[in-house]
């Protein structure tokens, strides 16, 4: 038989440590996650083989300089990695937390295509600007020269916001409109807080206010002022609208209460990590706590919809997508991590309808199987007859994707000319409008897109913009 030891812990010779603020205790955890950082990021950038072929770089939107500032990171030249980080990128630290890098830069390692796992760049650049926030290397907005020319940024999310930021640096008189109360678009009320942090947006939103960009918030383009006052009052005026109206699913019983879009429910629980008050939360509208959800779409917002209600405490929560795994929009590494969560996928079933009566209480699930390739070599899904069954709900979330809204009508612009898609007709390269002096970027011109895309979009436009206010010398009289 073993022997049992009794282990006894005393302090020989030695005080007991004092009792420790909670203060100095999150300085210590601070300490410690830091130096772990800075070596997981070293290490990480030194794995970069410098290839001489970056497929990483052309594989991003930006042409971030990648294989530059992973060297500079594995020599501990931060500061310098961050300088060239943040030459193409205007809100690095946002794109390191949000691309998806496994379709984008990652995805085009040379490393991860030998099958030895990317080198994490997105992590990386995340690590080089929240180190740059830290030690106070990112500059604030100070144009050298104040220059007479106004230009009007209808939208703060990413693609407005990326606009301001370069129109501002060069002195010229910004002011942002938005109809929320908070600037950021999407990043704000979108995008979940577990993903991106809000103190990231509002920290760059922060800049650009202290930088002289002026915000116009709680403002309705359309509404509570007019396009045309707009175009009035600046020399240029760039649409960054994005695209928000969401596409409704159209079946049996889709009004009953409990069946709700993805949008709204993400607003909420992102207004509810502000602390607002929101009483849609509170009376449980949209809080998924306790509930039976089922999420219906197979793209990012459904996969935010799906991650948002786990910790939001649903009992249950399922996916529907009317494909299968392989065939799916959204980011693979967002479906592994929802599983890890707790969600279950249901690939290959669509909504037939609902029962219940006023309110919710299942989902008629139609089974599919994949048919043959449609013209753009999708395959087709199909509906397996006799093969239906109820899925129990408390909380149906649409999220099946949006389509623009129609500006030409909403603001009484019939010349401004938009695709048979409804979005807004822009020069590929300046993103000049059918309408002198007005451009557009973002998802308004690409459809529902991503960040980085609005980022470039939003960059590319502001020098475009740069060059009209040279070339006309117009000033509109405030
Ligand atoms: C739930 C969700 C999750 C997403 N997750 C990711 C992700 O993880 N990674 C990623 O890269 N992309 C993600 N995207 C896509 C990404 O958020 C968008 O592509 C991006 O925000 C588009 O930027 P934008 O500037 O064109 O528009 P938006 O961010 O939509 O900003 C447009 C702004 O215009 C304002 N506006 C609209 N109309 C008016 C008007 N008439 N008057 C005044 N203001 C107006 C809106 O209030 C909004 O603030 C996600 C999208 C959604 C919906
Ligand atoms: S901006 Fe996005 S795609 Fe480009 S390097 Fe950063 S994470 Fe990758």
């Amino acid at each position: 038989m073993a022997t049992q030891k009794m282990l006894k812990f005393v302090t020989v010779g030695k005080e007991m440590p004092e009792k420790r603020d909670a203060a100095s205790r999150a300085q210590d955890f601070h300490e410690i996650y830091r130096e772990y950082a800075d070596r997981k990021a070293a290490e990480q950038a030194s794995r970069c083989s410098q290839c001489g072929v970056p497929y990483c770089q052309s594989h991003c939107p930006l042409h971030n300089n990648i294989p530059d500032w992973l060297k500079m990171t594995a020599e501990g030249r931060l500061q310098e990695a961050y300088e060239i980080s943040q030459a193409t990128n205007t809100f690095p630290e946002i794109c390191g937390r949000i691309c998806p890098q496994d379709r984008l830069c990652e995805g085009n390692c040379v490393i991860e295509q030998s099958g030895h796992g990317t080198v994490t760049i997105g992590a990386v650049e995340k690590y080089i600007t929240d180190t740059a926030w830290e030690e106070g290397w990112v500059k604030p907005i100070r144009p050298h020269v104040e220059r007479p020319e106004s230009v009007g940024i209808i939208g703060a999310g990413p693609g407005g916001l990326a606009a301001a930021d370069m129109l501002r640096r060069q002195g010229v008189q910004v002011t942002v409109y938005d109809r929320y109360d908070r600037a950021g678009g999407l990043l704000t009320y979108g995008i979940p807080g577990f993903k991106l942090e809000k103190d990231v947006v509002e920290r760059r939103n922060a800049q650009l206010a202290d930088g002289g960009v002026n915000f116009v918030l709680n403002c309705n383009v359309g509404e509570d002022i007019s396009f045309d006052a707009i175009r009035g009052r600046h020399d240029a005026v760039l649409i960054a609208t994005g695209v928000y109206k969401a596409r409704d699913i159209e079946a049996p019983g889709v009004g009953a209460k409990g069946i709700v879009k993805a949008l709204d429910y993400l607003t909420v629980s992102n207004r509810k990590g502000f602390g607002d008050d929101v009483p849609e939360f509170e009376s449980g509208e949209l809080n998924a706590a306790g509930k039976r959800v089922v999420v219906i779409g197979g793209g990012d917002t459904a996969m935010d919809c799906v991650r948002t209600a786990i910790r939001q405490g649903a009992l249950s929560v399922k996916c529907l997508y009317r494909r299968d795994r392989a065939n799916m929009p959204g980011s693979q590494r967002e479906v592994a991590n929802a599983e890890e969560e707790g969600v279950e996928f249901v690939w290959l079933s669509a909504p037939k309808g609902f029962t219940g009566g006023t309110e919710v209480e299942g989902v008629i699930v139609q089974k599919m199987r994949l048919g043959p390739a449609d013209a753009t070599g999708r395959q087709t899904p199909e509906v397996i007859e006799g093969a239906d069954y109820v899925e129990p709900a408390d909380l149906v979330i649409q999220a099946l994707g949006f389509e623009p809204e129609d500006l030409p009508t909403l603001w009484g612009v019939p010349e401004l000319k938009v695709t048979r898609w409804g979005t807004i007709k822009a020069d590929f390269r300046t993103h000049a409008t059918s309408l002198p002096g007005v451009y557009a970027a973002g998802d308004i011109v690409r459809g529902a897109s991503l960040v980085v895309w609005a980022i470039r979009d939003g960059r590319e436009a502001a020098e475009a913009i740069l060059s009209y206010l040279a070339q006309t010398g117009a000033v509109a009289a405030e």
